[in-house]
């Protein structure tokens, strides 16, 4: 399975790598987690991100191209892989498409999540990310009575808020995403890639709906 997931912040794209994780055993691959990683170690890479990422930018094309071809090289990539936020725009989406030329490994499909922009105000605002385990909650959706916390640790205050998912930072966010990344939607129409699937559902419910649209 080669895949790239499309779509706006908070539209599920994480969520559903970790469901396709899970029953296809290929790596998700995603800029936003690697960006991140670099920021926790203050790799100089990070150093360099990190304003672009709390003001809600795009990270400059050269410095995520340089991370996803090492990425894309590794030995795990064999069986496939799940791409998550990237591409971002079309320059990622031109380079991407020659460094699988060059592995021979071209794109299978582009899975574009599709949840109507008042939803996805609500799950940026409301997520929340265990700090040991990596999962993400999401305080609207959380069962009602206790705050919402992590079953791994049981403990609420291990549930942080993204920095740029602050109410601030998720108008440019949503931003960037019409500006810059929605023209690859056409993008990749043309290249007979896209899957549209409705995303607003429950996410059993559009995790079967991207089985439908994948290869096995
Ligand atoms: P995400 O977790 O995918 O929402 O990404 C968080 C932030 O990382 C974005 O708002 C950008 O600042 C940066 N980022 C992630 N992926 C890319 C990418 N492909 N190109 C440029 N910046 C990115």
């Amino acid at each position: 399975m080669r895949i790239v997931l499309l779509g706006a912040p908070g539209s599920g794209k994480g969520t559903q790598s970790e469901l396709l994780v899970k029953t296809y055993a290929v790596p998700h691959i995603s800029t936003g987690d690697l960006l991140r990683e670099a920021v926790a170690e203050g790799t100089e890479l990070g150093l360099r991100a990190k304003a672009a990422m709390d003001a809600g930018k795009l990270v400059d094309d050269a410095t995520v191209l340089g991370m996803i071809r090492e990425r894309l090289g590794r030995p795990d990539g064999v069986k496939g892989f799940i791409l998550d936020g990237f591409p971002r725009n079309i320059v990622q989406a031109e380079a991407l498409e020659e460094m699988l030329g060059d592995l021979r490994k071209p794109l299978e499909a582009v899975v574009l999540l599709n949840v109507d922009m008042g939803i996805l105000f609500k799950r940026l605002t409301g997520r929340r990310i265990c700090q040991d385990c990596g999962r993400v909650f999401n305080v609207f959706t959380s069962p009602p009575g206790a705050p919402p916390h992590c079953p791994e640790s049981g403990d609420a205050s291990r549930l942080i808020q993204r920095p740029d998912d602050k109410e601030e930072v998720i108008g440019k966010r949503l931003e960037v995403y019409e500006a810059q990344t929605k023209p690859l939607i056409e993008y990749y129409r043309l290249a007979g890639l896209l899957q549209i699937v409705d995303a607003d559902a429950d996410k059993e419910t559009v995790f079967k709906s991207i089985q439908r649209a994948v290869p096995g």
